[in-house]
């Protein structure tokens, strides 16, 4: 039988994470899949569970003079919902397209984050923002970019016995955040591609640019050729700045939702379509 874990402190999570390695469990929507998954192919689940629900301090936004503090439980629904300025346009628009309503009320940003896939919705819009990951474990709490704590295919800077407990978003003035993403279909799909972007303005010249591109790499990947062709720019004239040079960071593959090339050209398209709608 599984151990299941349901502490009502983070001390005592910390303690339950560091002496049995339980995996940490949020909304479970991706948990859950796994292992009726694996059940089914008959390897029953054996890792014990830490349920964080009851742990107090990981819900919820909060602002100060330097930025925001996003809970590692907030979920979509609560972040399509806050009331947060349009830096956050592009993260906003991702948690309106994780799964449905069902999964936006269950699914956490910390959630979407370790999991780390190529598709996830939140990493390119948390790369662009320059977030970083607030770990803590029983000796110390310690921060990393996004940037390196996602650092392979569903595979993270997530040490045995941490736990996420928030998400830190710089401030950035005069700023707006954009999201777009193509699936095989209009709702409730897995990415084939994705475009996140922030841009930052000074009178109408773009004065920093933040562009990451998802399911086109193993990990979401900035575009930093992009960012410094943007630099200077005019909104009405950044849809015309991306060209396929600017995509070297990128190694789309071939799988069953499409094809390495299909993917390239897709990306490319989607670029031209988040920095057009900059002007709306
Ligand atoms: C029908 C369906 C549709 C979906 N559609 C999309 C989609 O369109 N886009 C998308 O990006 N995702 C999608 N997902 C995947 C999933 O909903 C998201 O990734 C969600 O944000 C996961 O959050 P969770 O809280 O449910 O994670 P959980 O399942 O609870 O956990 C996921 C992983 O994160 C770890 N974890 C969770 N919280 C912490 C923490 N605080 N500290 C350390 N580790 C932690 C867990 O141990 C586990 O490894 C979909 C899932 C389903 C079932």
């Amino acid at each position: 039988m599984t151990a299941y874990h349901r502490p009502r402190s983070l001390d005592e999570a910390l303690a339950i994470r560091a002496e049995t390695g339980a995996l940490p469990l949020a909304g479970g929507t991706d948990i859950h899949p796994l292992r009726t998954a694996r059940a089914a192919w008959g390897e029953p689940w054996t890792m014990p569970v830490l349920d964080l629900s009851a742990v107090p301090g990981l819900d919820g936004i909060e602002e100060d003079a330097t930025g925001w503090r996003i809970g590692a439980r907030t979920s979509w629904t609560a972040i399509a919902e806050a009331a947060l300025p349009p830096l956050f346009d592009g993260l906003r628009a991702a948690a309106r397209e994780v799964g449905g309503r069902q999964v936006q009320n269950r699914g956490t940003i910390a959630g979407n984050l370790v999991t780390a896939s190529p598709a996830g919705d939140g990493i390119p819009n948390l790369l662009a923002l320059e977030a970083e990951v607030e770990l803590a474990s029983r000796d110390a709490t310690r921060r990393l970019p996004v940037a390196e704590f996602v650092t392979g295919y569903r595979a993270t800077a997530l040490a045995p016995e941490e736990i996420v407990t928030a998400l830190h978003v710089p401030r950035l003035d005069h700023a707006r955040g954009r999201f777009e993403k193509l699936g095989a279909r209009r709702y409730l799909v897995i990415s084939i591609a994705m475009a996140a972007a922030v841009i930052a303005m000074e009178g109408d010249r773009v004065a920093e640019a933040r562009i990451a591109i998802g399911a086109c790499s193993p990990v979401a990947r900035r575009l930093p050729a992009l960012e410094a062709a943007l630099v200077g720019q005019h909104p009405s004239e950044m849809a015309s700045v991306p060209q396929p040079a600017h995509l070297t960071p990128l190694a789309p593959i071939d799988d069953i939702r499409a094809t390495a090339a299909y993917r390239t050209d897709a990306a490319l398209v989607l670029l031209r379509d988040l920095l057009a709608g900059f002007t709306a």
